[in-house]
């Protein structure tokens, strides 16, 4: 549970303001904390002067996925991968898919980062996934883990939300080896307003990870709130300049927590994958019954990962190469 007690753990990326106050450097928001309070995000708390993380090593979840549900349709394909997450996060989406989690407070599990990864191997896992809400809130905890799980030969996956400072990505990025960063709009007044965030680090991060590992970005499409044909025009060119075979998952929102928009219709994902089909390679529709998600070979058009669901067929892939006709399709087999 997010402040218990025996959960703390020193905070990296803060600083004494004096007078016993702090400020938390790690993400955008910058907390500058009084004495015994907590950030945006409930992770870090003031304690004594000292910023502490309270949420180290507590988890909500603890659960074998197929890496396809991370989404991560172009790493390990086929492969499970053990899938931890902290409660809270750092931003506050009216719309939360998880929010139950990442919003309110959860019974929450102590495992700690040994325990994790002999967890993980245990499972035959390929590795840990920090998923289910923000886990560069976790940082310290995220940090210590990767690099248990490195040295075990395990991969390290983040699904985040891509809200950190730099300097502390900078620190976290040579212990990962796959992300999928969320963007959830190109307008700068949607974060503020909708999900109470930045756009700009956002973009900072998927622009710093890119071509340093292995990199897939979703978007999770609300009708009539981030589905407008410019905006999407603006993602898809984003995305195109990281480089035109980072995979982008057109996600079917459902209503949830705050929101009660009407769920995603079909057509409106193949609408917008339709938009952005032109610049990019691999574009994917999720969290609906689509034929849009098997991996095409962007050189000859055959199907090179067949997928049905989270189920995954044939991969006719060697080496990152298509194998019928030999073109490079941005796919981490590790084979
Ligand atoms: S990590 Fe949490 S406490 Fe630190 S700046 Fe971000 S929201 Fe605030």
């Amino acid at each position: 549970m997010i402040g218990d007690s025996g959960s703390r753990h020193p905070a990296r990326h803060w600083r004494s303001l004096g007078k016993g106050r702090v400020k938390c450097l790690l993400c955008p928001f910058n907390c500058v904390l009084a004495e015994g309070k907590t950030g945006v995000c409930k992770g870090k708390q003031n304690i004594e002067g000292k910023l502490w993380a309270v949420n180290y090593a507590l988890t909500t979840s603890i659960s074998m996925d197929p890496i396809e549900k991370k989404p991560l349709y172009h790493f390990y394909p086929g492969s499970s991968i053990l899938s931890i997450g902290p409660n809270g996060c750092n931003l506050g989406c009216d719309f939360c898919q998880n929010y139950q989690i990442s919003q309110e407070r959860f019974p929450a599990r102590r495992l700690y980062p040994d325990e994790a990864v002999a967890l993980a191997v245990a499972r035959d896992s390929i590795g840990i996934a920090y998923t289910y809400t923000e886990p560069m809130i976790w940082f310290e905890y995220l940090l210590d883990t990767a690099k248990v799980a490195r040295e075990a030969g395990l991969l390290n996956v983040l699904v985040s939300n891509g809200e950190i400072n730099p300097e502390p990505l900078e620190e976290l990025a040579p212990w990962i080896d796959a992300a999928n960063i969320d963007i959830k709009s190109m307008d700068p007044v949607f974060y503020r307003k909708i999900c109470k965030g930045h756009l700009d680090p956002v973009l900072f991060t998927a622009r710093r990870l890119s071509g340093s590992i292995h990199l897939e970005i979703t978007n999770l499409v609300i009708p009539g709130l981030n589905d407008a044909d410019d905006m999407l025009e603006k993602l898809c060119d984003f995305v195109a300049d990281l480089d035109e075979l980072t995979p982008l998952h057109f996600s079917a929102y459902h209503p949830a927590y705050r929101r009660k928009t009407p769920m995603t219709s079909v057509q409106t994902l193949e609408r917008a994958a339709d938009i952005v089909s032109s610049r990019l390679k691999h574009v994917f529709i999720g969290n609906v019954v689509s034929g849009r998600n098997q991996t095409l070979c962007p050189g000859c058009g055959k199907v090179v990962i067949a997928r049905r669901g989270y189920s995954v067929g044939a991969v006719d892939i060697i080496d990152g190469k298509c194998r019928f006709c030999g073109a490079k399709t941005g796919v981490v087999t590790g084979v």
